[in-house]
């Protein structure tokens, strides 16, 4: 039988493509089902705040003490967005016949928070452990250049750095 012989009125099985109406709609509607009766991921911030996780990038402490005025961080920031300034100061030897030492004392050390973005670049490559992520995050101005704090700030927000944790088990 060749394709001339084939009958042209047969009729087709239309069985396999009846379809259920809006199935897409239908899809849509069971997943809103599905999630109003969850507990919202979002929270009404100001009246009630959500704890970050402790390790969460939210402000940088500084510690002076622990600075030694190195320009490391200044340097490695991609934005740029810190600040240092230092000067030298000889201290005396404690005995008679000691060495004089030259100590480092820092002047400014100032983050912009208009310009950082968070990379936690400037903790990382800091040599001498000045430098720390506090999860505080309630520090908003209303004028960009309030966002810049200067080494005091940076020092108080050493109080909201968390304990390190636990060293694990050898
Ligand atoms: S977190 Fe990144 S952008 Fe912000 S001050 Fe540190 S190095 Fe610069
Ligand atoms: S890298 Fe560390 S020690 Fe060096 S200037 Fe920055 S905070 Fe201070």
């Amino acid at each position: 039988m060749t394709s001339k012989d084939t009958p042209k009125d047969t009729p087709k099985d239309t069985s396999k493509n009846i379809r259920f109406p809006f199935p897409g709609l239908f899809k849509g509607l069971g997943l809103t089902g599905k999630y109003l009766f969850k507990k919202p991921a979002t929270v009404m911030y100001p009246d009630e705040k959500e704890i970050p996780v402790p390790r969460s990038r939210g402000v940088i402490a500084l510690d002076t003490e622990a600075c030694t005025v190195c320009m490391v961080c200044s340097r490695a920031c991609p934005d740029w967005c810190i600040y240092i300034e230092g000067h030298k100061e000889e201290q005396q030897p404690e005995e008679p016949g000691g060495k004089v030492k030259v100590r480092a004392e820092l002047d400014r050390f100032d983050i912009d928070y208009g310009l950082c973005m968070y990379c936690g670049i400037c903790v990382d490559v800091c040599p001498f452990d000045a430098l720390f992520w506090s999860p505080e995050y309630e520090y908003s101005e209303h004028e960009v250049v309030d966002l810049l704090h200067d080494k005091d700030r940076l020092t108080d927000w050493l109080g909201t750095v968390p304990d390190p944790p636990p060293l694990e088990p050898s």
